[in-house]
C-alpha cells in the first residue's frame, strides 16, 4: 500500500486519500502468483474493480517482479450484501413485486417489455471523470450496481450543461443491462406535468397513478421545474412518497439543492434530501481536455493539441457547448480538407468566444485595470495622482488603445477629460516597461484574462 501510494503521480494525491480510504479493513491474501483481495463491501469493491485494480496489478508486479501476478477483488463474507440469485421457483408475480429485490430477483421472462425512454447514448463507460464529478459518479455507480436503496433518493445537482442527464441515465442504462428485469422509468419533470395534465383533462388519474406505482426505478430530471406548479408538486409528493415505501430507488437531477428550489413545498424539500446528495461541478482544464480527447476519439475527429487547448480555456462551464464547439471544428475540417489552426477556430466560433466589442467595452476595461491595482474608475479618471492611481491610468490607457482601437483624443476624452499628449506619454510608458520590465507582460495578461473571464 504504501509503495502504491508512493508510486500514484503527485498530480493525482488527492485522489490516492480516497483509495487509502478504500482499504479501510482490506486484507490480502494468496501466494504465489494469485492474490485476493477481501474488501468490506461490494462498493468498495466495485470502486476498486473500476477504477484502480489494473494499477495495483502494476504495483505489484513490479514490486514482487512478476508480471504473471494476477489480483483480484472479494468482499469479505461476512460483510457480503445479500445476493440477488434467481431462483427455480417464484412466488406470485404481486408479492415479489413489491420491493426492489424481490423485482432483482425475478427472471427477464415474469417481465413484459418495459419502455425506460433512457437515452442508450448515455453511459459510464463514455462519462469521464474528474475533480468535479468524482464523488456523484462514485454515488451513481454505486447505485447502479448494487440498487438495495442505501441512498435513496439519489440527488444530483449542478449547473446547465454539466453532465446530469448524462450522469442520471448512466445510472438507468447500466442497471437495466444488469438486472434486465428491474422496470426502470426516466422522465423529465415536465413530462411527467404534461402526463399529469392529461390525465387530469381525460379523467384518467387512476391509470396515472397505477403507471407510476409500478415503476422500481423512477428517475426524474430537472425537478427544479416543480418550482410554482403546486398540483404536479403535490401529485408528485404522492408518487415519490408510494415508491419509497414500497423500497424503489428514486434518482433525481435538479440545478440546485432541494432547499434552493424557489417555491417547493417543504415536504418535498425534505424529502429529497432524505438520501444521498451530490454535486457537480465546473469542470477543471484537464477534465475538458479528457472530455474532448474522449469525444474526439468517439467522433472521429482529430483537431491538433493546441486547438483543442485553445477550446478547453475559451469554453468555460458548459460541456454541451464544449462539445459543440468540437464538433464545428471537426465538420469544418472535413468539409474543407484544411487543417484547424487556431486561427480558423476563433473564427469559426465567434457567436460563443467573447466578443472584441465585449471586451473593448471601456467601463468593463477601466474597472478590470481599476480592481488589479486596487483603486476605483473614478480615481482613474480623477486629477489624484498616487502611484497606484498613475499606474492604473497608464495601463487603462494602453489598453483601451490596444483592445479598444480608440485614437488618443478619444481615450482622452474617456479618461476624465485629459489632453491627447498625455494619452500618448501614457502608452509611451508601457511600451517602454514592456520592453525593460517582464513584469508588465504579465500584468497586462492577467487583466486581459479577467477580462476574457467575465464575458
Ligand atoms: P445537464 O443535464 O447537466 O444540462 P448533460 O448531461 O445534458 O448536462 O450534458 C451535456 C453534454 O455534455 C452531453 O452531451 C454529455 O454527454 C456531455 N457531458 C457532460 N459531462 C460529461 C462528462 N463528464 N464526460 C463526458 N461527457 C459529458
Ligand atoms: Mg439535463
Amino acid at each position: 500500500l504504501n509503495r502504491f501510494r508512493e508510486f500514484g503521480p503527485e498530480a493525482r494525491s488527492r485522489d490516492l486519500e480516497g483509495v487509502l480510504d478504500l482499504f479501510e479493513g482490506a486484507s490480502l491474501s494468496g501466494s504465489g502468483e494469485s492474490y485476493i483481495l477481501f474488501v468490506g463491501s461490494s462498493f468498495v469493491q466495485r470502486m476498486i474493480e473500476e477504477r484502480y485494480l489494473s494499477e495495483i496489478i502494476l504495483v505489484m508486479r513490479e514490486v514482487l517482479d512478476n508480471d504473471r501476478i494476477e489480483l483480484t477483488v472479494e468482499v469479505l463474507p461476512q460483510a457480503k450484501t445479500p445476493q440477488r440469485k434467481k431462483k427455480a421457483k417464484e412466488s406470485p408475480q404481486q408479492d415479489k413485486s413489491k420491493s426492489l429485490s424481490g423485482v432483482l430477483s425475478m427472471s427477464p421472462e415474469q417481465q413484459s417489455t418495459w419502455e425506460t425512454h433512457l437515452s442508450p447514448r448515455y453511459t459510464f463507460s463514455n462519462y469521464v471523470v474528474g475533480m468535479c464529478n468524482q464523488f456523484a459518479h462514485a454515488a451513481a455507480t454505486a447505485i447502479a450496481n448494487n440498487p438495495s436503496n442505501t441512498y435513496n433518493p439519489f440527488y444530483v445537482f449542478g449547473g446547465v450543461g454539466l453532465g446530469k442527464t448524462h450522469l442520471v441515465s448512466a445510472i438507468g442504462n447500466q442497471m437495466k443491462s444488469r438486472f434486465p428485469s428491474l422496470k426502470i422509468l426516466y422522465i423529465t419533470t415536465e413530462s411527467f406535468l404534461n402526463e399529469m395534465v392529461t390525465a387530469i383533462k381525460f379523467s384518467k388519474m387512476n391509470e396515472f397513478r397505477e403507471r407510476y406505482r409500478k415503476i422500481d426505478v423512477l428517475i426524474v430530471d430537472d425537478i427544479q421545474f416543480l418550482s410554482g406548479k403546486e398540483r404536479t408538486q403535490e401529485e408528485f409528493f404522492y408518487t415519490f412518497n408510494a415508491l419509497f415505501e414500497n423500497g424503489k430507488q428514486i434518482i433525481l437531477s435538479s440545478d440546485c439543492m432541494p432547499s434552493e428550489i424557489a417555491t417547493l413545498e417543504d415536504r418535498l424539500k425534505s424529502r429529497f434530501s432524505w438520501g444521498l446528495i451530490a454535486d457537480i461541478q465546473i469542470p477543471d482544464f484537464e477534465t475538458k481536455i479528457a472530455i474532448l480527447r474522449d469525444k474526439m476519439a468517439q467522433e472521429g475527429l482529430a483537431l491538433p493539441e493546441e486547438v483543442v487547448f485553445f477550446l478547453a480555456n475559451t469554453v468555460k462551464t458548459n460541456i454541451r457547448e464544449l462539445e459543440g464547439a468540437m464538433i464545428r471544428l471537426g465538420a469544418w475540417g472535413n468539409l474543407m480538407g484544411r487543417p484547424i489552426t487556431i486561427e480558423v477556430a476563433r473564427k469559426l466560433l465567434s457567436d460563443i468566444l467573447p466578443t472584441t466589442k465585449d471586451l473593448a467595452d471601456v467601463e468593463r476595461i477601466l474597472a478590470e485595470v481599476a480592481g488589479y491595482y486596487g483603486v476605483t474608475s473614478k480615481d482613474i479618471r480623477s486629477r489624484k495622482r498616487t502611484r497606484s492611481m498613475v499606474v492604473a491610468r497608464h495601463m487603462a490607457a494602453y489598453l483601451i488603445r490596444d483592445i479598444g482601437h480608440k485614437s488618443y483624443p478619444e481615450i482622452g476624452r474617456e479618461l476624465g477629460g485629459r489632453d491627447h499628449s498625455t494619452i500618448i506619454h501614457s502608452c509611451k510608458y508601457i511600451e517602454d516597461a514592456l520592453e525593460s520590465d517582464p513584469q508588465t507582460m504579465s500584468e497586462i495578461e492577467q487583466i486581459k484574462k479577467r477580462l476574457e473571464n467575465r464575458s
